[in-house]
């Protein structure tokens, strides 16, 4: 029997979750098993070998059974003792700040309005005039569809001294993420955005020196303390009882995604950004004043916040997409009335974003027209 979903395939665009295949939700229904016995351990060996491609590190991958959120505050927590820099873009680099505020470390912030890249020089001036112990950084802000160079970013926190931990959450399985060969201290990512899979899963790699600070780390708590996470995996097992379900859908995705290979699955994702881009432009022509918000060259391939002509209210545009079959996301914020987002990731082709589109333009048109 095949799943039935209350959206057709090729119309769910939201920044998150994403649309998951049929054959990859058929997997979660297969029976149990215990999570301390060999067939776990088999399966725990084939999804690292899967997953060390993703991150591009010999490093064993963390599967933290949480939402992305959960491994950003494992980070936070288990990060060398100081002050941390938190880059603030959006949404997701503030969560980082919240995360260290709540949990009782001391951190100082960079932020830039939402829409805006970080200056790289301000990030070094900020890191020579304080020793801190990390720098917190999101690759792909998902609220404003800005990309950020998070090796950059590495490359100088390292120099001064601090720790990297790199948000991928909507990069990585859609662009480059390398983890060993640009030496990111500690990267994140989560089932349900590029993976293209149901919402459950964490995924993280830590460096050595990352991990040997974990195992130092005053209240690094206990469900995610990735020292506990390190010594697991060396025995090809979790800390506690994964979500099961979510392992048996990340062994299908991991197949789908080899079977495609990663250079033509960025090239995919590369290919629906510049298709989102080119339409923003011509929509502008055709339709009035879209535009995408992020600038060009830093511009994420899984998500463009799209600005709105001041006709078109967002909300109201979210609403008349919906109405012609189609899920997109809401502008983030103060954005909400002049911007709406589009995630074009995961699994989709270019064919079902041409669609998505034509049916935004044609409610551009129609929103206009009523008012
Ligand atoms: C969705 C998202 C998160 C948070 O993920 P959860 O799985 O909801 O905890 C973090 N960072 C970015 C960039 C995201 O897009």
């Amino acid at each position: 029997m095949t799943p039935t979903t209350d959206h057709a395939a090729g119309t769910f665009f939201l920044p998150g979750p994403t649309e998951v295949r049929p054959e990859v939700l058929a997997a979660m229904t297969r029976p149990m098993l215990s999570h301390r016995g060999r067939a776990f351990e088999e399966m725990f060996d084939r999804l690292q070998a899967g997953l060390r491609v993703l991150f591009a590190t010999a490093r064993p991958v963390y599967v933290s059974s949480s939402s992305a959120t959960g491994l950003m505050e494992g980070a936070v927590r288990c990060a060398p003792a100081g002050p941390m820099l938190c880059l603030v873009g959006g949404a997701f680099g503030e969560r980082f700040l919240h995360i260290a505020q709540q949990v009782g470390r001391e951190a100082d912030v960079y932020e830039v309005p939402l829409g805006a890249t970080f200056d790289l020089a301000e990030v070094e001036r900020r890191l020579r005039a304080r020793r801190y112990a990390a720098v917190t950084v999101v690759h792909s802000e998902s609220s404003t569809g800005v990309l950020t160079d998070v090796r950059a970013v590495a490359d100088l926190a390292r120099a001064h001294g601090a720790c990297s931990i790199v948000d991928a959450v909507t990069s990585l399985a859609a662009t480059a993420v390398e983890a060993d060969a640009w030496e990111l201290d500690f990267v994140l990512t989560g089932s349900q955005k590029a993976m293209a899979m149901p919402p459950g899963l964490a995924f993280g790699v830590a460096s050595e020196r990352f991990a040997a600070a974990a195992r130092e780390a005053p209240g690094r708590g206990m469900y995610l303390d990735l020292a506990e996470f390190e010594a697991f995996a060396a025995k090809r097992q979790t800390p506690n009882t994964p979500a099961l379900p979510l392992f048996f859908a990340l062994e299908v995705q991991l197949e789908r995604i080899a079977r495609e290979g990663l250079d033509a699955r960025f090239a995919r994702h590369a290919a629906m950004r510049a298709r989102t881009e080119a339409w923003a432009s011509d929509c502008a022509v055709r339709a009035g004043g879209t535009g995408i918000l992020a600038p060009e060259g830093a511009r994420s391939p899984t998500v463009s916040a799209v600005t709105l002509p001041s006709a078109v209210d967002g909300k109201a545009l979210v609403k008349a997409v919906a109405e012609r079959g189609f899920t997109i996301g809401g502008g983030y914020g103060s954005l909400a009335s002049r911007s709406v987002r589009i995630g074009h990731m995961g699994d989709h082709t270019l064919e079902e974003l041409e669609r998505c589109l034509a049916a935004v333009e044609a409610s551009i048109v129609e929103v206009t027209g009523d008012r």
